[in-house]
Formats: C-alpha cells, structure tokens, sequence
C-alpha cells in the first residue's frame, strides 16, 4: 500500500508480518493537539502518534480529520498511528504567519454541501457563487440546499433555485421544520463524505441534529481525546451518518477563503462562461471591460444569468 508519509521511524523495523496482523485501517474523525479519534466499522480509537512526525510538502498538518490511517491497537479503544494514506483531497486555508503552506482544516472530503436559506436570513446568491468556488479550487463536488422552504420561496429564490438546476447542480429545497426535503438530502449523503457551509443561521447545526439524532455534536468526540467536557466550538468533527457516509462540522469556521484564487482562473469556475470560451475578441478577455465579449453580450441576450455575471465582477474585483 503506498503511504504518503511514514509517522513511523521504527515500523519499517517491525517487519511486514508484524504489521499485517496489527495495522488496522480507520479515519480520523476528530484531532486535538496530537490525540486523535480514529474510528473503524467496529470501535472508535483514541490514538496518538508514533515516532517523530515528518512533514510532507509545505503541509503542516501531518495528520488532518478525514485522513485515512492505519493504526495499531495498543489496548482498549486505544492505539498508535502509523502511516496516513495519501490524501484525495485537502480543504485548507493559509497557515498563520506562514505565507506558502496551508492548514488542513480536513481531508479526502468529497462533497461541499452549501447550506443557504430563503428568509432569515436572506438568501444570499453572491455567498453561494463565493462557495461555488471554494468548490472548484478543492476538487469537490458541490451541492446547494436552500433551507427554511417552510417560510414560502419569493420570486427571487425560485429564479436563483431555476439558474442552479440549469448549470448541473444538485440543489436540495429543505425544511428542518415540516421535514421537506431531508430524506432526498440525506440518500445523497450516503455516498459522500461531506462538509456543511454557509452563512450562520441558515440551519446548519439544525440540519446535523435532525441526521444524527442523540449526537451532542459539540462535545462527543473532542471531549475524548481532550478529557475534557466543554464545547469545543472551534473543532472540526467528522460524523457517521446512519444510512452511510461522513459529515464534517466546522463550527466557527464561517467562510473558507478563496485565497488560492487568481483573476486569470476566477472563469475556469463558472460553467456557463467556459461555453463561450475562445469566442471573445482579444483571447485573454476577462469579460470585464473588453469589447467584442462574447461573455458579456451572452449577459445582454439572457443566456447567461446576469446575476451570476454580476457576481464573476465582484470576485473579480475582489481579487
Ligand atoms: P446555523 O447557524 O446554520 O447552524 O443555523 P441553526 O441550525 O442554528 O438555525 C438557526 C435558526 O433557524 C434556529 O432558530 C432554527 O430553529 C431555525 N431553523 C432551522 N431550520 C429551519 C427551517 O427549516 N425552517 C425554519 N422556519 N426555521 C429553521
Ligand atoms: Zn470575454
């Protein structure tokens, strides 16, 4: 099996019988500091790590939520990790006074779940674009649920709902109130290993508490490896869902950057300009200000939705 990196100074020592019989494989689902909870189909381990860690690459986080490990039992509910299997994907922002590397907030999630509702607070499409991107730049699959569908959908929402099904998203109208929506939500989870966004209020944790009922999502897992009790509100936790799949909460991490973003890629992120890719007068257009903008003249003729354009301006501007 090819490791990524060995934690291990001293397993490549312990010889290859030795450790198909003890190396057990599980995922990380929750770290503090350098314990972690790694949790098989059987039992959930609080582990540490072994030897000295060796850093991969400009990523400082040698071992992140979601990373697949192997691990030996050391006794009971407890173990050591060896090796971290290579990552399919990082969910990341920039490491603290460290310009080039990044924190891995989580890893190997595959789907971002872009939670949004219609009133209170209002639906903000600049913030699903924003996450849309976030998205791209991470190689996940997105999906947008519109939440509070109970409040009745205005105008707006159901041509900002009509453009989202047109350029291929799965788009999930949801109520944790009358419970619409949440079995279609839930069977589309099944397959994922998921992370939850958007804007605060919009009904996130009530959406987590409805799939994992009797959880005390806050606390459960972290106050393990801590021995601790308290909230831990600003730690990431990967859950099981019942009928299958992962679900990681990110309290207090609100909006994930677009710090990886340049202006020359922002279009490579919206489907509906690359239809017009080449067609543009000047190659190069960044559809802003250039005439013969075949971009901006599909805006005009309404076979691009000019919110969506108005928006590609304002991250454009931003960047
Ligand atoms: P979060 O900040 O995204 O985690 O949002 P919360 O789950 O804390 O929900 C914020 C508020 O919206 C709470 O008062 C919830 O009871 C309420 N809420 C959540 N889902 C719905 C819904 O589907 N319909 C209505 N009307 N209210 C909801
Ligand atoms: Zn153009």
């Amino acid at each position: 099996m090819k490791m990524l990196y060995s934690l291990a100074g001293n397993v490549k020592e312990m010889g290859q019988k030795e450790m198909s019989r003890t190396a057990r494989e599980g995922i990380v689902t929750c770290g503090y500091g350098n314990r972690f909870v790694v949790h098989t189909d059987t039992a959930d381990y609080t582990c540490g790590l072994r030897g000295r860690v060796s850093f991969v690459s400009d990523h400082t986080t040698p071992v992140a939520v979601g990373d697949d490990v192997l691990f030996t039992v050391t006794g009971e509910n407890e173990g050591i990790i060896d090796s971290v299997q290579p990552r399919r994907s990082v969910l990341s922002r920039p490491a603290i006074g460290r310009e080039k590397s990044e924190h891995v907030l989580a890893a190997n999630i595959d789907c971002l779940i872009i939670v949004a509702s219609i009133k209170s607070p209002a639906l903000r499409t600049g913030l699903i674009d924003r996450f849309l991107i976030v998205a791209g730049i991470g190689g996940l699959r997105p999906a947008i649920v519109i939440n509070k569908v109970d409040l009745g959908l205005d105008e707006e929402a159901c041509e900002a709902i009509k453009v989202y099904q047109s350029l291929g998203y799965p788009l999930f109208l949801t109520s944790v109130t009358d419970g619409t929506g949440l079995e279609q939500l839930l069977e589309f989870l099944k397959n994922h290993r998921s992370i939850l966004s958007g804007h605060s209020g919009v009904g996130k944790s009530s959406l987590l508490n409805e799939f994992l009922p009797g959880t005390n999502l806050r606390t459960s897992a972290v106050s393990r490896v801590t021995g601790k009790g308290r909230h831990a509100t600003s730690h990431i936790q990967l859950f099981r869902l019942p009928g299958g799949g992962f679900i990681v909460d990110t309290p207090g991490i609100k909006v994930l950057g677009l710090w990886q973003l340049e202006r020359d890629t922002l279009a490579d992120h919206y489907p509906e300009i690359q239809r017009y890719l080449g067609q543009c007068r000047f190659t190069g257009c960044s559809h802003i200000g250039e005439p013969g903008c075949a971009v901006k003249e599909a805006v005009t003729a309404g076979s691009i939705s000019s919110m969506r354009y108005q928006h590609y301006k304002q991250i454009y501007d931003s960047l």
